[in-house]
């Protein structure tokens, strides 16, 4: 079996203006592999949104191979790469990018929607994701009625009702207060213990943190890749427990 999720191969992203070549992503080369959660840290410029456009198959590099899951992006048409979207990858920006004035539940329901699946089915798996991330009681608000962090849960259920084999977020806590940025960092670490593979976009340490894995980036290059040592946990009140019983063990 192969488990490896992506794979990056002297990948570069290079922006044509009549007055200008700017070198977004230069000759990046990696691999995630399923189970990880890895952020992808770096300054405002350094080409985190770039590389998590070709990562999330949203756009093509200029240079270089994407293999992800298994299959090589450079070998399939717009229709593909939309289908590969649907199926393997649940987004998460930092806009949330809800549709107003239209219920969490529709909001959720969505790529179902696109997915193909049937309408029963969708209405009772959009329910499940609603109350995993909290908002069982929120399901008929619309996304202007509830709060950013709410929105962003929405956002988090939403990109799980197609089962994706990797969740993809930029800047997930960038539009959020404090408190509630913990709250999303609590639900990334509750799916990553369930098997998720989780990429997070982030220009906050503190964010990137969370993640067991933390690559730098910076003018478009990988400056450092390294296991993240100090992980932090969440939190909320089950994470504070899980911390203790780690404590625990130690001793
Ligand atoms: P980050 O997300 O880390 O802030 P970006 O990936 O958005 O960085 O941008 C990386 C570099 O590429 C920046 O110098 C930015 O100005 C440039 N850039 C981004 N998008 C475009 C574009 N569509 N056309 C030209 N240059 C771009
Ligand atoms: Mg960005």
């Amino acid at each position: 079996m192969n488990n490896t999720i992506i794979k990056v191969i002297h990948l570069s992203k290079i922006y044509k203006t009549e007055m200008l070549e700017t070198i977004a992503v230069d000759d990046v080369s990696f691999e995630i592999k399923k189970g990880e959660f890895v952020a992808i840290m770096g300054p405002s410029g350094s080409g985190k949104s770039t590389l998590m456009h070709i990562l999330g198959a949203l756009d093509r590099p200029t240079k270089g191979t994407y293999i992800l899951d298994g299959e090589n992006v450079e070998n399939l048409n717009d229709d593909e790469l939309s289908d590969i979207r649907n199926r393997k990858i649940g987004f998460i920006f930092q806009a949330f990018n809800l549709l107003p004035r239209t219920t969490t539940l529709k909001n959720v329901m969505l790529p179902m929607t696109y997915g193909g699946v049937p309408k029963e089915k969708r209405t009772e798996i959009a329910v499940k994701y609603l109350q995993m991330v909290g908002l069982g009681d929120r399901m008929y608000h619309t996304s202007n009625q509830i709060s950013g962090g709410q929105q962003q849960r929405v956002a988090i259920a939403r990109s799980l009702v197609m089962d994706p084999a990797l969740i993809m977020a930029d800047e997930p806590t960038g539009n959020i207060a404090t408190a509630q940025a913990e709250e999303i960092m609590a639900i990334f670490q509750k799916l990553n213990d369930e098997g998720r593979t989780i990429v997070m976009i982030t220009h906050e340490p503190d964010i990137a943190e969370h993640a067991k894995r933390i690559i730098l980036i910076r003018d478009g290059r990988i400056v450092s890749d390294s296991n993240n040592k100090q992980k932090r946990f969440s939190s909320s009140t089950s994470d504070k427990a899980n911390k203790k019983q780690l404590l625990e063990k130690k001793i």
